[in-house]
């Protein structure tokens, strides 16, 4: 017998996500191979005589009793890595507390830099698995994680470490992201450029170098950083040849994803004050959209990000758990996935998208996302009628099987 897929999974319906005119990407295809963690086989077996000289190729021949085949989810916007949490805040807050006396109590985003550079990496690391892996039992293959918590070169570099080191531990792949430019640490306070300094002078060199991530981004936004700062970051960054993100527009019509786009930035990010006006930049640039409706939905905010324009514009627009102790502590892509079309009107097909290939594009990722020969067999199995189960149902689901790089995990 000779061995040709390493798996073989056979009477499945698959909704590709390829951009195709299909919803979901649906393929007439009902036969997938995988060889060398890739995808080496797509096709529509019609007869028994057919189904079974494929079966003969393959040691491990998988009945997907018509089940829907997905790609593997990338949740593209994390920030999973974090000493400590917030649920005391979260008590205060409710028992009538205000943002001034809970910062003055130790919490806010403060508290939780103080609480990560404390923490030793086994620490961060044991927490991060727990968050990270209910992620992936929803089927998510792929997380990106930004620093932001450590804010010091050392914190900020072990941060990206552990993150790194959850690929040892769980079935995922880990894109990491440099956030040094999420807030002002206490060393710098009324110094804004000279943290900026810093993190282009002293911490991007050593990320560089040690090539710690996969890219870099800056929290652009009236009480984060100015564009102008932004663009120092930028151009340090660009200068070391490491791909760019931007959280903008979240508060503020800041114009940050201008300048995103004029530094071809892989993604804006969250956007609810993005101008319309400023929406073909970002198509000509390639620029992903990513939003973020987990923030939204926990700040109880009001104004939402421009689909309609966005749409119009065909920018692709990415879904993320923007998982984080703060505004948006939520492990579960199903749900962002459903708040997405319940919050911001997009479609089922939109959402899917969204946390697939349209992720994956803000990433920089080509090889995933999609169910098509030559990508990574990253595939996710779900017992459903239609695909829109999955973004209609409040987190309802789990998959009845999760391959990672063709491996059933
Ligand atoms: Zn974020």
């Amino acid at each position: 017998m000779t061995n040709r897929y390493d798996i073989l999974i056979y009477n499945v319906r698959i909704a590709s996500m390829q951009l195709n005119q299909s919803p979901y990407g649906a393929l007439t295809s009902n036969t997938l191979g995988v060889t060398d963690g890739h995808i080496t086989l797509l096709t529509e077996c019609q007869t028994p005589d057919e189904l079974e000289r494929l079966q003969q190729m393959s040691d491990n021949v998988v009945d997907g009793k018509g089940q829907w085949l997905l790609p593997g989810f990338v949740d593209c916007h994390t920030h999973l890595v974090y000493g400590g949490n917030r649920a005391e805040e979260f008590e205060m807050r409710l028992q009538g507390a205000s943002y001034v006396e809970i910062a003055q109590r130790g919490g806010g985003i403060k508290g939780t830099v103080e609480k990560t550079r404390r923490a030793d990496d086994r620490t961060l690391l044991n927490t991060a698995i727990k968050r990270a892996k209910r992620l992936c039992e929803e089927g998510v293959t792929t997380i990106e994680v930004k620093s932001g918590y450590g804010l010091d070169l050392d914190t900020e570099l072990r941060m990206l470490r552990v993150a790194k080191s959850l690929e040892q531990h769980l079935p995922v792949s880990i894109q990491t992201t440099y956030l040094g430019a999420h807030a002002l640490p206490n060393e710098f306070t009324d110094n804004a450029d000279g943290y900026i300094d810093f993190i282009c002078n002293d911490v991007l060199p050593h990320i560089a170098s040690q090539k710690l991530a996969d890219a870099v981004d800056v929290f652009c936004e009236t009480i984060g950083f100015s564009v102008s700062q932004t663009e120092r970051v930028f151009a340090c960054a660009q200068h070391y040849g490491v791909p760019i993100k931007a959280h903008v527009e979240q508060l503020s019509d800041s114009k940050g994803a201008v300048l995103a786009a004029k530094y071809g930035a892989l993604s804006v990010d969250h956007i609810e004050y993005l101008a319309d006006s400023d929406i073909p930049m970002l198509a000509q640039s390639g620029t992903v959209a990513v939003l973020l409706p987990g923030a939204f939905y926990y700040l109880n905010e009001v104004q939402k990000p421009p689909v309609d324009a966005l749409r119009a514009h065909n920018v692709p627009m990415a879904l993320a758990t923007d998982f984080n102790p703060g505004s948006s502590p939520l492990a579960s892509i199903l749900t962002a996935i459903n708040m997405g079309c319940v919050l911001f009107q997009l479609t089922p097909d939109e959402a899917l998208r969204g946390a697939t290939v349209h992720a994956a594009s803000a990433l920089g990722l080509q090889d995933r996302g999609v169910i098509d020969t030559g990508k990574l067999a990253d595939l996710t199995l779900w017992d459903i009628e239609t695909p829109a189960e999955l973004a209609y149902c409040i987190n309802g689901h789990r998959p009845t099987a999760v391959y990672k790089e063709g491996k059933h995990v």
